[in-house]
């Protein structure tokens, strides 16, 4: 058997379309949704992805701006410049680009995040908000795989549904957004015994671990819909996901691809937010 490729560039091809022509909508009531990202410092995959948030914001019209700051700027200095970006009135999101420099309480910084613009929605009340099953910005990353499993037609309703890493930003709230949509979730660390026991059970397999090709073929129960997160780099300069795809994809019914899977949606998604955030100020000013 050789899996269906899930396609994250088509996919999110279509809902920037959509998002662009929302966003035309908007500009009509005098509103341009405006994403203001922040990079502290010169980590280079950071440079790349900011490069690529900000390209694909002013490709769909939405308004953007990237505060760039020094490696060793003081923690006060980045919380001053978050709150005048929650101020102000052209910008509908804010993301802080992680990681941060050691130096910083990332935690600290999300928070001072303005809820109503935490478009990441990694900051505790977003979180909190999800958890209890009454979203307002979903995390970019498992909305996407959302997204990915809807554009599937994926039965999520009494599926079994296991996702491998539970960090914030990825595992934590794709369990809750499966559980949400009626899955029966089970949420894996590092520290969970027989990892492949857990995953020969799912139905849908979300694997965000950073841990390169960890998942193998034989730890897919057969025809399951495999997401594969991961974006890790070899030695040879290619990039692969947590999942080994050549076995995986003799066993899954359907996956996504590395790159060109789950890290495009993304994106899309961060979009999404913001253009959501403008309309419900539009919504306000009415
Ligand atoms: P983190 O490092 O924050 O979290 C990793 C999680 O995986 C932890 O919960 C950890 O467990 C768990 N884990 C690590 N090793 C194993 C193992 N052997 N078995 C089971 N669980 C394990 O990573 P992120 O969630 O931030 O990112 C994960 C991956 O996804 C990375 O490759 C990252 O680059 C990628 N990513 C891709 C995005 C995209 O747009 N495509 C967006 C965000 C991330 P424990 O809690 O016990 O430590």
């Amino acid at each position: 058997m050789t899996a269906r490729i899930i396609d994250g560039k088509a996919l999110s091809a279509a809902i920037k379309a959509d998002v662009a022509q929302r966003v035309v909508q908007l500009k009509k009531q005098g509103i341009t949704p405006g994403l203001a990202v922040v990079l502290v410092g010169e980590d280079p995959a950071s440079h790349v992805y900011v490069r690529n948030k900000a390209a694909a914001c002013e490709k769909a019209g939405l308004y953007s701006r990237v505060v760039r700051l020094a490696a060793d700027v003081p923690e006060e200095q980045l919380l001053n410049t978050v709150r005048e970006l929650n101020a102000d009135s052209t910008i509908h999101g804010i993301l802080v680009q992680l990681p941060l420099p050691s130096h910083m309480n990332a935690a600290r910084v999300i928070e001072t995040i303005a809820a109503e613009k935490d478009v990441d929605g990694f900051h505790i009340s977003n979180a909190g908000l999800l958890m209890t099953g009454q979203p307002l910005f979903r995390p970019c990353t498992p909305y996407g795989i959302m997204k990915m499993l809807e554009s599937e037609n994926a039965v999520l309703r009494g599926a079994e549904a296991v996702v491998v890493g539970a960090s914030n930003i990825v595992g934590k709230p794709m369990a809750m957004l499966l559980l949400a949509a009626g899955a029966t979730v089970t949420l894996c660390n590092s520290k969970t015994r027989d990892l492949g026991a857990q995953t020969r059970r799912a139905d849908v397999l979300v694997v965000a671990t950073g841990k390169p090709e960890m998942i193998t073929g034989e730890m897919i129960k057969p025809g399951a819909i495999v997401i594969d997160v991961g974006i890790n780099r070899k030695a040879d300069g290619k990039l692969t996901g947590d999942v080994q795809f050549e076995s995986a994809s003799q066993v899954a019914g359907a996956i996504t691809p590395v790159p060109g899977g789950v890290g495009p949606m993304t994106i899309a998604m961060l979009l999404v937010n913001t253009l959501e955030a403008a309309e419900r100020c539009a919504e306000l000013a009415v």
